[in-house]
Order: structure tokens, then sequence, then C-alpha cells
């Protein structure tokens, strides 16, 4: 038999449990106690979860799916998507050891390389975000325990070769862990291509509404799945049944919104590069974009977030842009239904290799509203923009 599709695999489901009649979806159930009918059989994980930290159906029906679609062994569900970047750190990095990132790597992951890891010993060393594999691969040193890959990079979307990394890594001994958010487990693969560890998001599109933070880990080699296990289990880790079962059906339509989205998404880059007001339009979907050749080498979509980099400009134009749309909010993460901007100069300030943007660097996620109704309110944007510029350009009085 073929494999199945994403689509059909996540509908399917994980298990089909129970007999009789009974409700197509799993039961939200909280615990902490869970009762057992033999004394000598309270400690026998085949029974079922043993405690309420183990994962009651929800939780545990969304691990299995969530192993399914990144051809991993086993999964986790952590509190977070940075949770699903610390835990296998913790769990792989021993002191003395170094890790290799990219410069652009997701904001909250380098503070907790150089703030959390740094204060056990623990040294990160960042690479210039468009580095080849081969400079990436020219920086390990007999330390080099790990390189987390994340790819595309967060706010400036280059795209490293994570299969070359991968298999040359693995030769010289090196661990990689990728945060492949962006690519939501579908669009890319890291274990099939040689990857240790993939981490995901799954705040975004997996979740998909806005309304729940968690992170998945998914995993092969029994060695390093087990290293995640207790480092989850010695942390203390767990997700709300609540959340488990709101990101499980999330993750039914995910291949749908995903799809739908950056379909969207292409539309409006199109539309966006076009403009005279922007200089470069960052997603790797777009022929010419950062990013391109290595995204259609190895992705199958995409995801609907975008760098827009417009022609000069302030913080204030870039400020007068988001205050004159109406159907994109003002806010953190993507991934949900709903549009979003963000003003990302500020956070450039962070790298030791700042890219040499030409102007103010937007940032836009695509949610399910019509693309032509998001460009006509980028329209307003652009014309609250140029507003601005006339204004500066006017000699004072
Ligand atoms: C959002 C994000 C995370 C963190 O997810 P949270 O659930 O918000 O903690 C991690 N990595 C990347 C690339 C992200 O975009």
């Amino acid at each position: 038999m073929p494999p199945i599709s994403d689509r059909t695999r996540l509908i399917a489901g994980a298990t089909r449990r129970g007999q009789g009649r009974r409700p197509v979806n799993p039961p939200v159930e909280r615990a902490s106690t869970m009762l057992s009918d033999d004394p000598a059989r309270m400690q026998d994980a085949s029974d079922g979860p043993v405690y309420g930290l183990d994962g009651t159906s929800a939780a545990r029906e969304l691990r299995s799916l969530l192993a399914q679609m990144e051809g991993g062994t086993d999964a986790f569900l952590v509190p977070s998507g940075l949770a699903a970047v610390t835990v296998p750190l913790t769990a792989l990095l021993r002191p003395g050891d170094e890790v290799l990132t990219t410069d652009a790597v997701y904001g909250p992951t380098r503070r907790f390389l150089t703030r959390h890891l740094a204060a056990r010993g623990i040294t990160a060393r960042f690479h210039p975000a468009d580095a080849s594999a081969e400079s990436v691969l020219a920086a390990i040193t007999p330390r080099t325990r790990l390189l987390l890959i994340e790819a595309p990079a967060s706010l400036t979307f280059e795209i490293a070769d994570a299969p070359a990394l991968a298999a040359a890594c693995r030769e010289r001994g090196v661990l990689t862990v990728m945060d492949n958010t962006w690519a939501a487990g579908l669009a890319f693969r890291p274990l099939a291509h040689g990857v240790d560890v993939s981490v995901q998001a799954l705040t975004k599109y997996v979740g998909g509404h806005s309304d729940l933070l968690m992170g998945g880990i998914a995993a092969g080699e029994p060695s390093v799945l087990r290293s995640i296990a207790n480092t989850i289990e010695d942390m203390g880790w767990h997700v709300s049944p609540d959340d488990a079962w709101l990101a499980l059906r999330g993750v039914r339509t995910l291949p749908l919104r995903y799809e739908a989205q950056a379909r969207s998404a292409l539309t409006v880059a199109q539309w966006l590069k076009a403009q005279p007001e922007v200089a470069d339009v960052l997603y790797p979907p777009l022929p010419g974009s950062v990013g391109h050749d290595l995204w259609r080498r190895d992705f199958d979509g995409a995801a609907s977030l975008m760098g827009v980099v417009m022609k000069g400009g302030d913080t204030a134009a870039a400020h007068a842009f988001m205050r004159a749309l109406s159907l994109f909010g003002m806010g953190y993460s993507w991934g949900g239904f709903e549009s979003l901007i963000t003003h990302e100069t500020p956070q450039l300030a962070h790298r030791q290799h700042a890219p040499d943007l030409s102007g103010q660097l937007l940032r836009l996620h695509i949610g399910l509203e019509d693309p032509a109704d998001l460009i006509g309110d980028l329209e307003k944007g652009l014309k609250a923009w140029r507003a601005l510029q006339d204004s500066n350009l006017k000699p004072a009085d």
C-alpha cells in the first residue's frame, strides 16, 4: 500500500480506540491521579498513563500524530515552542560543550543560549545567517557537540542547507537539532534529511487559532529520545489536556490551512514586490527572494510569513504604515487564522552580523482572509508611509 498523505493521516487519527457508539474525538480528560484496578499493576505503563504527567488521551494521540508526521520513532509535547528548543539542548549538552547556530536564530532561543546555557559552561557561537554549509562546518571544533539549525531563519528568511549540514555533522559526531516551525512539520522533514531532532512551535500552524501555546519534539534515535524523555521527566514538563485537545482539533485542518495561507502569501508577496516603496520581499517561495533556491530544492510547501524591506524610512514611517491597517493585527506569533504585522528593525540590533538592509523591516503573517482584501489594506499602509516620506522631504519653514 502506498503511504497515505498527511491530509488523510491527520483525519484518520493515530488510533481508533474503544468499541461501540462513541464520539469521533477523544475526551478532554483532566487528571493528576489515575486510578488502577490492581495494586500489582499500578506502575504498569502498558495499562495507560500511570499519572497525569504521562498525558491523557488527546495528548497521547497528538504525540503519536506528530511522530508520524515528522517520521520519528516518538514525539513529545512541551508547554511552548520555546521549550521545544530548550529541552533537547538541555538534554544533549554538557558543561564544556559548544553549540553552533545561526546569528538569525529565534530571539528567545538566542537568550537561552547566551544566558541560561552560558551560565552552565556551554558556549554558543553564531555564524552569519547567510553562511555556506562549508563555512558552518569549518567552524566545528573538538568541543562542538551540537548544531542548531533554523530554516528559514527568523526575520531574514535565509535557508540553510540542512541535508548537507546534517550529513556532515553525523560523520563528525556532532548532533543536529532543527527548529522546523516555519515548515509546520509538513513542508520539510528534518529527520528524513538526517537531522537528529526536529522541533516546532505547535503554537503556530498546528494550533492554528492563536489560542494555545505548545511545542513538539520528534526524533528517531533511541538514545536521543531517552535523553529528551528523561529531561522532560526531570523538569516536570506537562501540557494541559485542554490545550492538547485544541491542538488535536487544529492539526486536522493543518494541511489545508497551511496550503491556503501560503497561496495567499505568495499573492501578497508578488504584489508587494511590485510596489515602488518596497525594496525587497523576503519570502523563499518568491522567485528572486533570499532562500528561494534551497526552498525549491528541499521544501514541499511554505508558511505564510514574510519579511518586507522598505526603501529607507524610519520608525515613524513604519509605525504610520502599521497604524493605517485595519485587517492586520499588531501582534507577535503567527500561524493562526488571522493576518498580523510587526516592525522588526529593532530586533536586528541583537545580531553579531547585522544584515545590511536598505530600509525598515516589517514582518507580515498572512491569515485566511481574502488576499484581495489584505492587499487593499496594505495599500492604505503604503499611502500612510508615502505621506510621511513626503512631509519629511518638505523643507522646514
Ligand atoms: C514562535 C517560535 C518559537 C517559540 O514558540 P512559542 O510557542 O511562542 O514559545 C520557536 N521557534 C520559532 C522559529 C518560532 O517562530
